[in-house]
């Protein structure tokens, strides 16, 4: 029986910066890139335009070649990548199982980096308009030239949606926040700092129904759930911060998941509660949730993973370490 060092599932920028990590310390890493389950292989950058914050590319760099130069690089440090969607998995025996259609195999470790999805809404004209002035990540694509001086609306109450809202006020001229009832879920400083914001409007009871426009989005129908009235906001921007939806699915009853179905890590590291299991990126966090902070993780992980493995090819010496 043939049995991996580690197996890494997941593309984003986690999955390959662990690979790149694991790959130089000759950990031999398989990656399960996935094919069908997260969208595309890449993982969420490979939706997204313009990557603008990711360090090293003052000129910015769009999201799908920042992930194809990652992947040359996790080949070039010797990552076997293989496009497939994991199915299951088996971490309750060691050497773990990890499962996709077509090949299963056993492994000593196994870094997680499925990702998470944007929860959409599925609103009329979505598809259309999605990069195109809808978006999931005001971070990611508030500078947009579309944004600027432009009115933008956030759908959401959270700190998310909260969050959005203040840093969309640095580009648009004004913030519509779209709240389906008649409080908001963000923090208390949050609220208070949008309450005080003179660029940003709450509509409560509102929801988007359509998003209409030509080449771009122009603007967006909005329902008062309450009173059914549908108005028009001639807005720019769509972004929603509904909450996001951690890719684990294929984990649950495998290892402990918390009540969103986040993988807990354990203090700074990225140790799951099973040892020769780790998670980075998205699946593990619900606050960040940057392509700098996922690759950071991924290294983190693949560092945890060389020296636990290290330690378990030589028990007796990790006894005196
Ligand atoms: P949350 O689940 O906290 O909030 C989601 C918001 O979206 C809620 O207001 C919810 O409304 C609304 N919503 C959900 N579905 C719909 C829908 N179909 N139509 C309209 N509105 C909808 O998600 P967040 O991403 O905001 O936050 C997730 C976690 O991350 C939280 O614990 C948050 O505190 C944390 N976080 C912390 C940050 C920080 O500290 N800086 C920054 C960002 C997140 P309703 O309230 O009615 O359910």
């Amino acid at each position: 029986m043939t049995v991996e060092n580690l197996v890494i599932i997941g593309s984003g920028p986690a999955g390959y910066t662990a690979a790149i990590y694991a790959g130089r310390a000759q950990l031999n890493p398989l990656v399960f890139e996935g094919f069908a389950a997260g969208g595309v292989p890449g993982g969420q950058l490979m939706t997204t335009t313009e990557v603008e914050n990711f360090p090293g590319f003052p000129a910015g760099i769009q999201g799908p070649e920042l992930m194809q130069q990652m992947r040359q690089q996790a080949l070039r440090w010797g990552a076997r990548l293989i496009q497939d969607d994991v199915v299951r998995v088996d971490f309750q025996q060691r050497p773990f199982r990890v499962a996709s259609e077509e090949l299963e195999v056993y492994t000593q470790g196994v870094i997680i980096c499925t990702g998470a999805t944007a929860k959409r809404l599925h609103l009329p004209g979505e598809e259309q308009f999605w990069n195109n002035g809808i978006s999931a990540c005001a971070i990611c694509d508030g500078a947009n030239p579309l944004f600027q001086g432009a009115e933008v609306a956030v759908v959401g109450g959270g700190d998310s949606a909260a969050e959005e809202a203040l840093y969309l006020t640095k580009y648009a001229s004004r913030v519509h926040l779209l709240v389906r009832r008649d409080c908001l879920r963000a923090s208390k400083t949050m609220q208070d700092r949008l309450f005080h914001h003179p660029q940003i409007e709450i509509h409560w009871h509102s929801i988007p129904v359509t998003a209409y426009g030509d080449e771009v989005l122009r603007g967006v129908k909005v329902q008062n759930v309450q009173t059914q009235e549908v108005s028009s906001f001639p807005v720019s921007g769509l972004f929603y911060a509904i909450g996001h939806t951690p890719n684990t699915q294929i984990f649950q009853g495998q290892l402990a998941l918390d009540p969103g179905g986040y993988i807990p890590t354990l203090g700074k590291s990225t140790a799951t509660d099973i040892p020769g299991i780790w998670a980075a990126g998205d699946v593990q966090d619900r606050e960040y949730r940057q392509a700098i902070t996922a690759a950071g993780t991924g290294c983190m992980a693949a560092l945890e993973a060389e020296r636990w493995l290290s330690e378990e090819r030589s028990p007796v010496l990790s006894v005196f370490a």
